[in-house]
């Protein structure tokens, strides 16, 4: 991380670099085109956020055009409900997609092409099963594979095979189309790759018109060609398929300076948290969260329903950079760019989530008043509200000690407080039961320091935040927290399962002062010294309901400034 990556400065980074010099060198006629390509058989998460920053963000930087492209080429694990969240979440993350493609609208030019390769000598239909095929063909990394006894069939033989494939005359798995590269490579993946197989199975899409499918490393490189993309960013795994990649564009004659280029980066992953699509449909199916947006989920619906705005995101994401390293960011990291944000645009309440009663014993019981209080001291344009102020309010139960420790600033039995946006407060008297412990404060207050303002230059430490015990309002409040208690959940072969922390989610009851009943769902705020709060669509005024996003406490921060 450099110092210059901030928002006013995008972060340079290698792939940037060859977009220049790819627009220099008059590839592709100056045009930059990337896409995204989600497979629609989950949710998308924060990781998927890194490639979407990326690919969305070169196009907008370099006047180019991003795709979103569903590449539904495997019809068993796809639904329609992933194409809409997916959708939705891209333009919730702040992109504009300039268009959505499906790979399986491609289905009939992708047939062409396998039947152009197949013309070409570089296709055949192979009847090995895959467990022949892997025994005794595949070969390994040391030995080099052997042909397969279907390797040299004729032109005509294949075309007329792979036509009967297509028109189901074949069960599944009976027969495949292989492309004709080598045997002897050293990359296993270019020892002729099944390019095509028979599924019967519906296409969300299509329903049965196909019962072959494409395999995705023949599929995705004709996507991207027939969709004119210019750089086909991925992450790192991709990279030891990029040689087959190329292979199907040349062997279909695509001229190179004119035809898309597979670029790799590397994947995003953070601590404490679990990212594999297959890990994350476990967690749902299994009901250990309450759904793909569960707030503890690292899906983008996920972080959205728990108050992480869509600028935290890509702010994590310009920080984090694109490299070819693997290595995993730090959760607080992202924590860090989600209080950053919060801080400056949530506007501020008070809530109280563990009360203690207050009685005010030097103020009228029947009197009341209306105090001033700032929306958000880093937007002063936001004005104020009025707070209703009483005889009785509420106090958080650990603002008080009845034996306060030395160095102690808030409130004990004998020394004074700041209320905020109140009075100084005194503790005169703790009520306790027979137990002992602490059940009301009976305090006064000066009534010449109104609005928390010294009235004779004495000095108060502590400021604690209070709600108005008769107008507060109860709400539900979701304490969140990080869903595994490992920085590196699954990792040694522990199953990532008996690693959540069950204390990820807890709820309390809160006071909020009333003006947090009105809060549109989905909305943050910040309680005031507490952390910050999203408005939950569970609620209603009448029973509200708030998320904990994160606290206030930064520990990322402090250890920057180290
Ligand atoms: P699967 O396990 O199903 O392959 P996937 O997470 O790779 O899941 P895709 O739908 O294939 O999901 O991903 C779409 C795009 O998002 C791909 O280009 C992929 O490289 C990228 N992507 C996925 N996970 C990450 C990640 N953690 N960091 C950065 N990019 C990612
Ligand atoms: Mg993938």
């Amino acid at each position: 991380m450099t110092e210059n990556m901030t928002a006013e400065n995008p972060a340079t980074d290698f792939i940037r670099e060859i977009v220049v010099h790819d627009l220099e060198a008059g590839k592709n006629d100056g045009k930059i085109v990337t896409r995204f390509p989600p497979e629609p058989n989950g949710y998308i998460h924060i990781g998927h956020s890194k490639a979407i920053c990326l690919d969305f963000g070169i196009a907008k930087e370099f006047g180019g055009k991003c795709n979103l492209r569903f590449d539904d080429t495997n019809p068993t694990k796809e639904d329609t409900e992933y194409v809409d969240s997916i959708i939705n979440d891209v333009k919730w993350l702040g992109w504009e997609p300039a268009n959505i493609f499906y790979a399986s609208d491609y289905f009939d030019k992708m047939y062409e092409c396998a039947v152009e390769l197949i013309k070409r000598g570089l296709a055949y239909v192979c009847e090995l099963s895959p467990e022949e095929w892997d025994e005794s063909y595949r070969g390994n990394l040391l030995t080099p594979g052997r042909e397969s006894p279907f390797r040299n069939r004729s032109v005509e033989e294949n075309l007329d095979l792979f036509t009967r494939m297509k028109n189901g005359e074949f069960p599944d798995g009976s027969k495949v189309l292989r492309a004709k590269i080598d045997m002897a490579s050293a990359n296993i993946n270019m020892r002729d790759p099944v390019i095509y197989r028979i599924r019967r199975a519906s296409h969300f899409r299509h329903g049965d018109k196909w019962c072959i499918y494409p395999m995705y490393d023949f599929a995705h490189p004709l996507e991207d060609a027939f969709e004119g993309v210019t750089h086909s960013l991925c992450t790192l795994e991709f990279e030891i398929h990029r040689p087959l990649y190329d292979w199907v564009l040349d062997s279909l004659g695509y001229p190179v300076d004119h035809r898309p280029r597979q670029i790799e980066f590397s994947r995003l992953n953070l601590t404490y948290t679990v990212m594999s699509k297959r890990k994350l449909l476990q967690l749902v199916k299994e009901h250990y969260v309450s759904g793909w947006d569960d707030p503890r989920m690292p899906t983008v619906c996920g972080m959205r329903r728990r108050g992480v705005p869509a600028s935290a995101l890509r702010e994590l994401n310009k920080r984090v950079g694109i490299t070819k390293f693997d290595g995993t960011t730090d959760v607080a990291l992202l924590e860090h760019c989600i209080r950053e944000e919060l801080n400056a645009t949530a506007p501020r309440f008070m809530a109280v989530l563990d009360p203690l009663e207050v009685e005010i014993v030097n103020y009228p019981a029947e009197g009341i008043e209306d105090l001033d209080a700032i929306n958000n001291p880093e937007r002063p344009e936001e004005g104020s509200r009025k707070l209703r102020f009483g005889r009785r309010i509420l106090i958080e139960r650990n603002d008080f000690m009845l034996e306060p420790p030395k160095g102690y600033y808030r409130l004990s039995v004998g020394k004074e407080v700041r209320l905020r946006y109140g009075y100084f407060l005194k503790c005169e008297r703790a009520v306790t039961d027979e137990n002992g412990n602490v059940v009301k404060l009976e305090c006064s207050i000066d009534l010449a320091s109104r609005g928390g303002n010294s009235p004779d230059g004495r000095k108060v430490k502590g400021t604690i935040h209070w709600v108005n015990a008769d107008t507060a309002v109860k709400a539900e409040i979701r304490l969140y927290d990080r869903l595994f208690t490992v920085e590196q959940p699954g990792a040694d072969g522990v199953d990532f399962l008996t690693q959540l922390d069950p204390d990820s989610f807890k709820t309390a009851t809160g006071f909020l002062e009333p003006a947090l009943a009105q809060i549109p769902a989905g909305q943050s705020v910040q309680f005031e010294r507490t952390g910050y709060f999203a408005s939950d669509p569970d609620g209603t005024p009448e029973h509200p309901v708030f998320n904990r996003t994160v606290g206030l406490k930064d520990s990322w921060g402090k250890q920057q400034q180290k």
